[in-house]
Formats: structure tokens, C-alpha cells, sequence
């Protein structure tokens, strides 16, 4: 018994023995599969190889150890069940062989059908089928079709031409008018193409069949078109992907039989009721590869009202069960209902609010996991524009409404265009008659896609919305040829780079370029719209969520903000103050003359009638958003930028000097300002004089803008309203540097404030790496930090912030040194280090020290949820971003503290 006890490994899960929370050993696919039949929910029977095993067959090319005896022993089990043998010649059991990773990569990887079928079996499958000659050879030539373009790369075109040839000899394009003979035939035909390419015969033993197709489902793990689409959809490279060995049932029996897709809800709109697609006398895949167009699912009531019924119930169940929109995958095989899978839907970003609003009414859900359903990169999306359409534009095709938002851009025809162009900086459409899963690199590309054949579920449907892309699918009035770089509609020819709009939500198709308006959510967010009387089932549904958000968060979300108008509309959606306000902004247009004065005066009278000229104009600046800001803080930061930019361009100036010299012109004022620019060139302008070290080096400067704050807020105060100001020093690397302009800021504000009610606080940005190693000191000098993550970053990966992005990042994603820019989303490991460092020291030093970031993160969804995590007080962002922060900042409580601890 003893030596008994060291069992294998577990490879292999019967449905039986699964469950949904199992979707990392199992796969979504899996896990659901054994969920529902543990429900009681006709599922076939099967069972499931575990990403652990696909892991270990990647990692060393071979099964592991053991797993051909559980297939062994799990097949014996199905066979048991289902009372039938693998390819048994007089009633063969037959199986498909399907991939099924954690997250759904739709069309991704890879699905063989029917294996077990050859020479023999097919008869016996035929009698099975009471003498259906013609579903049996269907059946096997979709298996070496199949099986010979997955698991040995047998070219796909060359069965396609085989079929076309076969239809074309029977004059006929219509797959359904090949009869049993012909199908014959082209089994003949598809086993030769089988052996030219791969010198061998097709396989006959089912075991075999069954071996190479579950190693080919591992190895399509790594197939070029899933590891751009993880890429894409930022899915980890490292998961594997489970399979599933599932007793076949068939669609394409006959008129009483088909297959379809089912949601519980609309995935587009989020609407209630029935949303599917059916296809009769078909297999799944059918549909799915959009080849043949659908029937919408109520028509199966008519059909079939028994199934029909049934899967009404069952899918009531499942969303009752999941507490979510489902999405069903069914066959009826002779009035048989079975389902094939489920799981919680894709949905565009309106259902995704709207559908969590509905199961809060439900009593399904309460307000927190509402929260956690929706993200702010589907926020983001609704805030985009849509098309504004008057009398002088109409629709010349109508298709389906496959992803919505609005896109206009040049017509391609293939993927390759369609990125060479985007690479042009075009915006592109691209055009197809179906798209498959080569076509990714194009629809990544693409500003939106149109296709004219194929439904809701059809690829180019389900990737889209995936990608949040806009899709019309399925507008099957456009001829499109793709061969001729053209497709004709309405009587017009549109050929390639002429400029076409599609409406993904209504499916409509423009020619020319449509005008956009802004989304109901921005009006919304605007104040335009009455929160009591919203009419707008998405609308509604965002300032319920949104207002749960608010009540949760404890993060405050400011905004970075250098104008009256920014910070007016900030405010509007949501800001609660001004966490950056870059006063070099002002500096720039028609005041840059006096700041080229100040910074190239020779004399202290030079210099001090620059300052003296720009002192009321910054005031004005700084009363407009003082007023604005009203009873809010408004973090004015000291002007920071390199000094290049407040200077001409040394080549420009040198070359205009040169040509002016060359005609005899007086040039000396050139020539003085060309030499203060050579004395004043830098190398690395980034790492050069700028923030406080441009503050100490040029005297009266930091004094003037000190002086501007201090003044404005006193004349704001004075006219009743209430200025917070925050005095913010850029670029501080050592405590020393920032006493140095404190001390004279103080003198200048205690002179100006005096009685006013007016406080002024003093703080510094944090993004000198050497500045939050040395928090601990710096807090003792400032009132409050903020984080500069822009510069932060910059300075501790030593990357050049405006070189590199374009430079080789690519290559760094490629090569997943990183998945996403470091100046996107937070480096944790790295940069977040040094943030978390001098949040902890510097609130070691100044208890309640106030905490804020304003560097790009303070918008990004997944750097709020790390800001939360670290403590700070409020992340600032662009005024478009604050509601995207508002809704992670109170996401960020939910899922790190847990709904408890509120
Ligand atoms: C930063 O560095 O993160 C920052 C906010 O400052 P700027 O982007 O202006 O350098
Ligand atoms: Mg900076």
C-alpha cells in the first residue's frame, strides 16, 4: 500500500469533479463546463486537462509524467457514460478537443471536432445517424480539415479550394447542396492534401488522433495571434491554456437540429431581454466564423418551442446563479438541447454600467460589487464622442451594432494596409467581408472595422468589443472585394483610402466623414443634465455607481489645471482642487519675450523690469483660478521647465544670424542673443537648470511668482471669496534647496497676508529620486509632498521622458521587460518603492504630512489603486481623467480593504 500512496500528480478533472472557482487550474471554459453540470444543466459529458499540464508540455516539448494514464482512465470513464468507444467502427464515440484558458482569447487557440472518426467509423457514425450518409462524411472531412490545419499546418486555403472546386463541379455555391457522394469525394481529395503535406496518411487510430490534437491545443498557447492578443489584453503570458475533451453532439443532423449563441442580456446596451443568435443544421463553428448568416434567437421559438422554452429556463438559472450577464453557447441535436458553455459575458462599457445598475434593482448585487464591476477605462470610453448627424447625412448600409462609439477614417482592404497606414499616423477602417484571427495586427490598428457578413457573435464582433473598438458587423448590402481594393454599396464604389464613418451602436455606414458630439456622460458629468430626472438608462446608471464611488473613496481626486476654463470644467467633474497648476504655461506665447529679458539680462535693472512686467499678469492668472477654485486648495507650482524652451532654437538662431551677416544686415542684437543661447545651451536639458535650480540661480524670479500667489489669493479673499493656496517647489533634490526659497517665500507672504485670513503652505514635489530617499529630511522644511511621477520615473530608470517612448519601448514590451509604459501606469517594483519610502519617512518626520501625486499615474486606474494602497491624501490628474479617478479611487477601497473595513 505504502509505495501506492505517491499517486501522480492530478492532470486530468472530470466535469463532475470541477467547479467554477477552478478557472486558473481548469480555464473559464472548464470551470463553467463543470459548474453547470453540477447544476443539473444538460452538458455532455467529458472532462478537463489542467493549464498544469499544458505548462509542463511547453516548458519541456513532452507529456508530463502520468497524464496519458488519466486521459486513458478518464476516456474509459466517458466511454462508460455514454456507452459508446472512441471511433468504434459500428457506433463510435466521438469527441471535440477544445482549448480554454483562465480569460477568454475568443478564436485565439485552437479546436478539433469530430476526432475519432475514419475510414471505418464514418459508417458506423452514418447507421447512428439512421443512415445519414451525407452528416457522416460532412462530419469526417471537417476532421481532416480540421485536424490537418491545427495539429500539422497543413495550408487552410488548399481544403478551401478543394471545396469550392467540389461546389463548383456540382454548379453550386451552397455548402448544403453537396450530397453524400460528393462529400466522399472530397474526403478523397482532403486526404491527399493531408499526405502531400505532411508524408503520411491521415491518421486512423482515434487514440492517436485524440494525442496529437490535445498537444496541438497546447501548443497554440504560443501561436502568434495569442501572444499579440494577450499583449493586447494585457493577459499574462505564463497561464497555459487548459483542454477540453467533450462528447460530441451535432448541430448539423438535420432541420430539427442547429447550434447558437445566447446573452442574458444585451451585451452591447445592457438592455433586458433575449439577445442571440441561431443557426439551424449547423455546427458551432458556423456561427461563429460568421460564415453563414443568423437568425436572431426568438425565431427558435418558432422552430423549436421545446428547446426554445428550455433555454429560456436554463438561462434564467445561470444568471440567477452567476449574478451576471451570460453568454450561452448551445447545439440541438435532434430537439435535444445541450449546452456547450457559459460564461460571464464580454459587454461593452455602456451595458457593463447599466447591467450592474439593473442587478442592484434586482436585489442581485449590492452597490459595492456594482462598483467592482465597472472600471475606468470603460468610463473612459463613454466619454468619448459620437457622431452628430443632421439631414445631410445618410446611411447608404445598415449592418449590425457590433461595438459601439463612432470612428471615420480611410477604407482598407487588408491588415498589412491597415497597419502601414495607421503607422502614417492615418486613421483607418478596415473593410472585410469576415475578419478571422489573422486579421488582429489590422484591427489593432484600425480605428474601427466593417464587415459585411456575420452577427453579434461573429468574430470581428467579439474582438471589438473586446478592444473596445467600434464594429459594424454583418452589412451585407456592401459587395466588398477585397482582391480589387474596393466594395460597392447603394450603387457607389469605394475603393481604398476613400474616407467612410460607421456608428457601432446603431450599425449604420456613412460615406464621407460625419461630425461628432460629445457623449450623454459628459453632459452629464458638465452638470447638464438634472441627477433626478434621468431619462438615460446609462446615464442613470453612471451617477448611481459613480455616486456610491464618492461615498466610498478616500482618496480625494484633484486636478492638474494651468487655466480659468480647466479648472472650471475639472470641477464640474468632480475635482476637489488643483494638485498642479504649471505656471510655465503662462511664461509662453506673447509673454515669452519678457521672460527671454529676464533670463538673458545683463543687469540687475535688466532683470528687475522683466519681473516687474510680468508680476500683474501672473496675478491675474493666479485671481482667475483662485476664483474658479473657490473654498478649494489650488497647488501653484514655482516654474520648473527647462530653459530651452523659453529660448529660440540655438540652430534656428545660429543659421538666421549666418544669412543675415551674409547680407550685410546689422546683426549685433542677434548676435548677442545667439551668444547668451550658446552660454546657455545644455546637453541634457532634462537633467539641466530647471525647477529650483533655475529659482536660485536667477534672482527675484521664485520672489516675483511668490509674491503674484500671495497677492492674488488676498484679492480673492477680500471680494468674499476663499483661496487656499499651496506653494509648491519643483525639482528638490536636498532639504537645503528647498530652506533656501522658503525662507524668503515666508518673508514675502507674512508681508502680503498680514491680516487677510489668507494661508499660504509651502511644500515640494517629490520626483528627485534622491529627494525620496531623503524624505525624512525634506519633510521637516515642507508642509506637504507631491509626487511628481513623471520626472520620478524619469530619473530612476534613467529614461529620457521624451526620447524613449518612441525610441525602443516597443522592443520592451515585445520582450515583456515590461507590459505597459513605466510612464503610464505606476512601476510598483521600482518608482512605487521610492514613493512608498518617502510617504512612510516623511510622515515618520511630520505626522500628517499631506500626501498627493500629480505626476501622469494620478489618472491611471491601476496607479490609483497603488496610491490608495500607499496612503496618499489625493491624486491629481487631467480635468478628462477626474471622474476615471473618482470611480478607481472608491474601486481601490473596495478591493483592497475589502467591504468590511469600511
Ligand atoms: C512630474 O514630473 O510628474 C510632474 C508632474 O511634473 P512635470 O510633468 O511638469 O515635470
Ligand atoms: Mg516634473
Amino acid at each position: 500500500m505504502a509505495a501506492q500512496e505517491t499517486v501522480d500528480h492530478k492532470y486530468v478533472y472530470d466535469f463532475a469533479e470541477g467547479n467554477m472557482d477552478l478557472k486558473d487550474l481548469l480555464g473559464g471554459k472548464g470551470a463553467n463546463l463543470a459548474e453547470m453540470t453540477n447544476l443539473g444543466l444538460p452538458v455532455p459529458p467529458g472532462f478537463t486537462i489542467t493549464t498544469e499540464a499544458c505548462k509542463a508540455y511547453l516548458a519541456t516539448g513532452e507529456e508530463p509524467d502520468g497524464l496519458a494514464g488519466q486521459i486513458a482512465a478518464h476516456l474509459s470513464s466517458l466511454e462508460s457514460a455514454m456507452g459508446k468507444r472512441l471511433g468504434d467502427p459500428q457506433d463510435p464515440l466521438l469527441v471535440s478537443v477544445r482549448s480554454g484558458a483562465k480569460f477568454s482569447m475568443p478564436g485565439m487557440m485552437e479546436t478539433v471536432l469530430n476526432v475519432g472518426l475514419n475510414d471505418r467509423s464514418v459508417v458506423g457514425l452514418s447507421a447512428q445517424a439512421g443512415g445519414n450518409d451525407r452528416f457522416a462524411w460532412d462530419s469526417y472531412r471537417r476532421l481532416i480539415q480540421m485536424f490537418g490545419k491545427t495539429v500539422c499546418e497543413v495550408p487552410g486555403e488548399e481544403f478551401e479550394h478543394a471545396l469550392d472546386d467540389a461546389k463548383r463541379a456540382k454548379g453550386t455555391t451552397n455548402d448544403l447542396d453537396l450530397d453524400a457522394e460528393d462529400l466522399r469525394g472530397l474526403v478523397d481529395s482532403y486526404k491527399k492534401i493531408f499526405s502531400k503535406h505532411t508524408g503520411r496518411e491521415f491518421p486512423q487510430e482515434p487514440r492517436e488522433q485524440l494525442d496529437l490534437a490535445i498537444r496541438a491545443v497546447f501548443e497554440s498557447w504560443n501561436a502568434d495571434r495569442a501572444v499579440l492578443y494577450r499583449r493586447q489584453e494585457r493577459i499574462p503570458a505564463d497561464l497555459g491554456t487548459a483542454v477540453n475533451v467533450v462528447a460530441m453532439v451535432f448541430g448539423n443532423l438535420g432541420p430539427d437540429s442547429g447550434t447558437g449563441v445566447a446573452f442574458t442580456r444585451d451585451p452591447g446596451s445592457g438592455a433586458q431581454g433575449i439577445y442571440g443568435d441561431y443557426l439551424a443544421n449547423a455546427q458551432g463553428e458556423d456561427v461563429v466564423a460568421g460564415i453563414r448568416n443568423t437568425v436572431p434567437l426568438q425565431e427558435l421559438e418558432q422552430l423549436d418551442k421545446k428547446s426554445y422554452d428550455q433555454l429560456l429556463a436554463f438561462m434564467a438559472r445561470l444568471e440567477e446563479h452567476y449574478k451576471d450577464l451570460c453568454d450561452i453557447e448551445f447545439t440541438i441535436e435532434r430537439g435535444k438541447l445541450w449546452m456547450l458553455q457559459t460564461r460571464v459575458g464580454k459587454r461593452t462599457a455602456a451595458a457593463a454600467f447599466v447591467i450592474a445598475g439593473q442587478l442592484v434593482d434586482e436585489g442581485l448585487i449590492d452597490l459595492d460589487e456594482a462598483l467592482h464591476r465597472v472600471n475606468g477605462a470603460q468610463l473612459a470610453q463613454l466619454m468619448f464622442p459620437r457622431f452628430q448627424l443632421d439631414h445631410e447625412f445618410q446611411p447608404v448600409a445598415k449592418g449590425i451594432g457590433a461595438s459601439p462609439g463612432a470612428a471615420s477614417g480611410k477604407v482598407v482592404f487588408t491588415s498589412a494596409r491597415a497597419v502601414e497606414l495607421a503607422g502614417e499616423g492615418e486613421s483607418v477602417i478596415l473593410v472585410r467581408r469576415e475578419t478571422n484571427p489573422d486579421d488582429l495586427n489590422g484591427m489593432i490598428a484600425s480605428k474601427g472595422i466593417l464587415t459585411s457578413r456575420g452577427g453579434k457573435t461573429s468574430h470581428a464582433a467579439v474582438v471589438a468589443r473586446g478592444m473596445g473598438k467600434t464594429c459594424v458587423s454583418g452589412a451585407d448590402e456592401l459587395e466588398v472585394n477585397v482582391p480589387a481594393k474596393k466594395f460597392t454599396v447603394a450603387g457607389q464604389t469605394v475603393t481604398e483610402g476613400d474616407i467612410v464613418s460607421i456608428d457601432g451602436t446603431t450599425g449604420k455606414v456613412y460615406l464621407g466623414e460625419v461630425p461628432v458630439m460629445p457623449s450623454e456622460v459628459v453632459q452629464y458629468f458638465e452638470g447638464s443634465v438634472d441627477p433626478e430626472h434621468i431619462d438615460n438608462a446609462l446615464v442613470r446608471a453612471v451617477h448611481r455607481i459613480m455616486t456610491h464611488a464618492d461615498a466610498t473613496r478616500r482618496l480625494a481626486v484633484r486636478t492638474n489645471a494651468d487655466t480659468g476654463a480647466d479648472a472650471a470644467r475639472a470641477r464640474r467633474f468632480g475635482a476637489e482642487g488643483i494638485g498642479l497648476c504649471r505656471t510655465e504655461h503662462m511664461f509662453l506665447g506673447d509673454r515669452r519675450e519678457l521672460v527671454e529679458r529676464l533670463i538673458l539680462a545683463r543687469t540687475d535693472d535688466e532683470r528687475d523690469g522683466a519681473l516687474a512686467a510680468l508680476l500683474p499678469l501672473q496675478r491675474a492668472d493666479f485671481e482667475e483660478i483662485f476664483r474658479e477654485m473657490d473654498g478649494l486648495p489650488v497647488t501653484v507650482r514655482l516654474i520648473d521647465p527647462p530653459l530651452h524652451e523659453f529660448l529660440p532654437p540655438l540652430e534656428q538662431l545660429a543659421v538666421n544670424v549666418a544669412v543675415a551677416q551674409e547680407r550685410g544686415e546689422d546683426v549685433a542684437k542677434e548676435e548677442a542673443l545667439l551668444a547668451a543661447v550658446r552660454r546657455m545651451h545644455e546637453e541634457n536639458p532634462m537633467l539641466g537648470l530647471r525647477g529650483v535650480r533655475l529659482g536660485l540661480v536667477i534672482p527675484g524670479l521664485f520672489a516675483m511668482q511668490v509674491r503674484a500667489i500671495a497677492e492674488a489669493a488676498v484679492t480673492v479673499a477680500r471680494g468674499g471669496a476663499v483661496a487656499k493656496p499651496e506653494i509648491m517647489v519643483p525639482l528638490v533634490g536636498a532639504v537645503q534647496e528647498l530652506e533656501t526659497v522658503r525662507a524668503e517665500a515666508e518673508k514675502i507672504i507674512a508681508e502680503v497676508v498680514r491680516d487677510s485670513g489668507v494661508e499660504v503652505l509651502i511644500g515640494t514635489m517629490i520626483e528627485v529620486p534622491r529627494a525620496a530617499l531623503t524624505a525624512g529630511q525634506i519633510a521637516e522644511a515642507a508642509q506637504f509632498f507631491s509626487f511628481g511621477t513623471n520626472d520620478l520615473t524619469q530619473m530612476a530608470w534613467g529614461f529620457s521622458r521624451d526620447d524613449v517612448e518612441g525610441a525602443f519601448f516597443w522592443r520592451y514590451l515585445e520582450l515583456g521587460i515590461f507590459g505597459i509604459s513605466p510612464f503610464e501606469s505606476i512601476d510598483r517594483d521600482g518608482v512605487g518603492r521610492l514613493v512608498r519610502i518617502a510617504a512612510e519617512e516623511g510622515r515618520a518626520a511630520r505626522p500628517g504630512l499631506k500626501l498627493g501625486v500629480c505626476g501622469e499615474h494620478g489618472g491611471d486606474p491601476d496607479s490609483v489603486h497603488f496610491f490608495h494602497e500607499v496612503g496618499l491624501d489625493y491624486v491629481s490628474c487631467s480635468p478628462f481623467r477626474v471622474p476615471v479617478a473618482r470611480l478607481e479611487a472608491g474601486r481601490a477601497v473596495i478591493e483592497t480593504d475589502g467591504s468590511d473595513s469600511r
